[in-house]
């Protein structure tokens, strides 16, 4: 059941981008090299990059908008088309299809993507995707949908994989408002299989390779490059990814201030050190290293859902984004997330109710904000269709980090279920 609007256009993303005009190119990489200027020290790498010319596919790790920038300078003066998220468009829809970006609604199967990305490789020009598809929220590879190896192998061009470092402990995404001083930006821009390789290889050694090379954890990057980040501010907004306590077990309850974490349930406290290591005021320290936490945390979800304890249901007040220059207040809504039916949005608009479902299957991630720049500074969670998303705000705090995490965990589970009811078919 869709939502009553008045106006019943969506903004159309099935269609083809245009060849980015040289112009947009050189202004891009003008605009970028500008804005770098004023940021923190950057290095850019290439590794294995000589004599390759476009068309090729450049998979990115995502952490913060300078990574566009980073790779406008990484890539000049060659054309490169974006995947780009619809929100990306919001009040710039021109811009956007001037720069020849493609615009996709996220963790969506969007059939006109493949059409698109293999008319921009067909003009010989770069295709760029950040298939992450979101912010990293604990600095680490989020989940890399297996998607790709098979888009890849079906185009026979080269793969380029740029990977930013430095970019999550500048700006991390439970506090990007705030930058960190002093911290070095390090990007390396490697081709990591030619067209040969993509040709001789199969799907699942594509895969394999872009995982490892997409492997990163910027805490481990601080640790051994000695990145000292000393600011008195630098724990606020940790609790967001760090959600449940691992003394007392409680979730939702844990809170930062200045360079501490704190669970308000048990009152244990934990200092965020210079190297970005946790320590325990008083008794043992859990995990020392942020990322361990945070996968603690998945694998509690993972528990919840096997043994059937998991679900999720809230109030939420929700905007949605049917075209780009306005989001339109659709008020208050209901949440609910099951491990068997997914995501169900449900809400009256116009005087008409409206009901959004979206299957486990269907969704290898998901997008949350912790502090949503085009909305209200608030958390949220973004759940697309094909034409439209809808950005809910939850009345319960501190929930969207476990529902990204078992968003993941049930597709992984989803997959396995399939593939083991295939290997017993065959078998
Ligand atoms: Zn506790």
């Amino acid at each position: 059941m869709e939502v009553n609007y008045k106006n019943k256009k969506y903004y159309n993303t099935a269609k083809y981008p245009i060849r980015q005009p040289k112009i947009m190119t050189f202004l891009l990489y003008l605009v970028s090299k500008i804005a770098l200027m004023f940021g923190p020290k950057y290095k850019i790498e290439k590794i294995n990059m000589e004599g390759l010319k476009p068309p090729y596919i450049l998979l990115s790790n995502h952490m913060y908008f300078i990574d566009f920038e980073l790779s406008a300078v990484a890539t000049f003066p060659h054309r490169v088309n974006n995947v780009a998220t619809i929100d990306g468009y919001y009040r710039r829809p021109w811009l956007m299809e001037l720069l020849g970006c493609i615009c996709k609604r996220k963790f969506t199967t969007d059939l006109h993507l493949i059409k698109s990305i293999k008319r921009v490789l067909q003009k010989g020009d770069v295709l760029c995707m950040y298939p992450e598809a979101r912010y990293s929220p604990c600095g680490t590879t989020a989940i890399l949908p297996d998607s790709l190896g098979k888009l890849i192998k079906s185009c026979k061009v080269p793969v380029v994989v740029t990977i930013h470092h430095g970019n999550y402990l500048y700006t991390p995404f439970w506090n990007y408002r705030k930058p960190r001083k002093n911290v070095p930006l390090y990007t390396t821009v490697t081709k990591i299989l030619s067209a040969e390789d993509v040709a001789s290889k199969s799907v699942e050694e594509i895969n394999e390779a872009i995982k490892a090379a997409m492997e990163y954890d910027e805490y481990k990057w601080q640790k051994e490059h000695n990145i000292i980040i000393d600011q008195p501010f630098r724990a606020e907004g940790l609790h967001k990814i760090l959600y449940q306590c691992p003394a007392c077990g409680t979730e939702h309850e844990m809170a930062s201030e200045g360079t501490k974490l704190f669970c308000k349930s048990c009152g244990k406290v934990w200092e965020m050190t210079e190297l970005g290591e946790l320590k325990a005021e008083k008794g043992v320290t859990e995990f020392s290293h942020i990322p361990d936490w945070y996968e603690w945390e998945r694998a509690q979800v993972r528990t919840q859902i096997e043994r059937g304890e998991y679900c999720f249901e809230d109030e939420v007040e929700v905007y949605s984004l049917p075209r780009c220059m306005k989001f339109e207040k659709l008020g208050a809504g209901k949440l609910v997330h099951d491990p068997r039916r997914g995501f169900i949005l449900t809400g009256e608009y116009n005087g008409k109710k409206y009901e959004i479902e979206r299957h486990p299957s269907g969704m290898y991630g998901v997008h949350i904000e912790y502090d949503y720049c085009y909305l209200r500074p608030e958390d949220c969670i973004d759940i697309s269709t094909d034409k439209d998303s809808f950005y809910c705000y939850p009345v319960k705090q501190n929930v969207v980090t476990k529902l990204s995490l078992a968003t993941e965990e049930l597709f992984k589970l989803h997959s396995e279920k399939i593939k083991n009811e295939k290997s017993t078919r065959n078998g």
